[in-house]
């Protein structure tokens, strides 16, 4: 029996994590060190030579996530935006065209907008959450179709094999932003994505207290040009550098061990809460992939485990009620980012969709954003009552 064989949550804290062979420590040291002894000029113990290149720590995080997404190989970055801009620089060439969602992360379209337009890789935007609006979008010289699904805010829905077909049969790689959904309730290797992209800093980190990014690759995947998309990434990771250090890599690979918990729990809190928002008068609507009235319930049904622990919801009164009541919730904390074990409430439109503001991305001003934590459900209900209660 290999590793790759067990369930979910055994893989989880064993993959790639053997107890030290020198000590017999249980969990992975952090190998906090640069550079490495070696016996005889390229006598290398284990591969490793210099950090930047690699390090144990990081590769026991790696081996983890690969074996979690159903992948090939799976690499380390010290955020989110760092491995997506490794996956698109290593796969996109100036004079490519790449189709992005209308709902997305902000930061992602950030980076196809203003980073990669000027360098001469140009995006049209689709709805992803129709697949005739990604066909449509496509040209000659589409080399990638981008997905997040959930999306961000607006837990939009893609139907990622639907997509697959579509981009395989244009000759484009499909990659997939699987932070919302972890690799505990939706694996898009599994239906037909080249790429999957995470933010560990949000569910596979769990804690709140690092940022870093994972890119995993389909076995056998290639590049419209006919290369090796692990040898690429494995290329530019080590040439570009944005490597997770060992302490973050090693934060990551102990918020793993317990993500199955983690999201179920998530998800019983989320449903919850959904079930207390649509009761509420002040709220005029509320998104969230488990309801059957979601445009795509059929497709996250069949593509997720569960439904997730990020809800949006919309408030009577319009953006400065929105605002208030992010101002008064006590238990959900307001900040940016989610998929921690506390409660965050966010307005984002004047938060982290803020960049998106005035283009095809920009989000409704009475929206607000909950990452469900998973402390008492009734706890968490009652703080958003106190809130709405007095504000709608
Ligand atoms: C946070 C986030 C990112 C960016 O990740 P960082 O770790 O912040 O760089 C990308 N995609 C999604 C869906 C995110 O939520």
């Amino acid at each position: 029996m290999t590793v790759d064989d067990l369930g979910f949550s055994s893989r989880a804290i064993h993959a790639g994590q053997e107890p030290d062979p020198t000590t017999g420590a249980v969990v992975p040291p952090i190998h906090q060190v640069s550079t490495y002894k070696q016996d005889g000029v390229g006598g290398l113990r284990g591969g490793y030579e210099y950090s930047r290149s690699a390090n144990p720590t990081r590769t026991a995080l790696e081996e983890c996530i690969a074996s979690l997404e159903g992948g090939e190989r799976a690499f380390a970055f010290a955020s989110g935006l760092a491995g997506e801009d490794t996956v698109l620089r290593a796969l996109l060439a100036p004079g490519d065209h790449v189709v992005v969602p209308s709902d997305a992360y902000g930061g992602t379209y950030r980076l196809f907008n203003r980073v990669l337009k000027p360098w001469g890789v140009e995006h049209s935007i689709a709805r992803v959450a129709d697949v005739e609006s990604v066909r449509a979008a496509l040209r000659p010289e589409t080399r990638m179709v981008w997905v997040e699904t959930p999306t961000n805010p607006l837990l939009g829905i893609a139907d990622i094999a639907a997509i697959a077909e579509v981009a395989h049969a244009a000759g484009a790689l499909l990659v997939v932003d699987n932070t919302f959904a972890s690799p505990y309730l939706q694996n898009p290797i599994a239906l037909g994505a080249d790429v999957v992209v995470h933010s560990t800093t949000k569910y596979a980190g769990g804690h709140s207290d690092v940022v870093g990014g994972a890119v995993v690759v389909a076995a056998g995947a290639m590049t419209p040009r006919g290369e090796s998309v692990v040898e690429r990434v494995a290329f530019h990771q080590n040439s570009m550098g944005a490597v997770a250090g060992p302490f973050d890599a090693w934060l990551v690979l102990r918020g793993l061990k317990t993500l199955a918990v983690r999201m179920e729990r998530h998800c019983d809190n989320a449903e919850v809460v959904v079930d207390f928002l649509q009761g509420h008068p002040g709220v005029t609507a509320v998104h969230y992939p488990g309801l059957p009235d979601h445009p795509n319930h059929e497709v996250a049904s069949r593509q997720m485990k569960r439904f997730g622990g990020m809800v949006a919801f919309r408030v009577k009164g319009g953006e400065d009620v929105a605002a208030k009541v992010c101002a008064e919730t006590r238990l959900f904390t307001l900040g940016e980012s989610l998929g921690g074990v506390e409660s965050l409430i966010e307005h984002p439109a004047r938060m982290t969709h803020a960049s998106v503001a005035g283009t095809e991305l920009e989000v409704p001003a009475d929206l607000i954003r909950l990452s469900v934590g998973i402390e008492d459900a009734a706890d968490l209900v009652a703080d958003l009552r106190q809130a709405l209660d007095r504000l709608t």
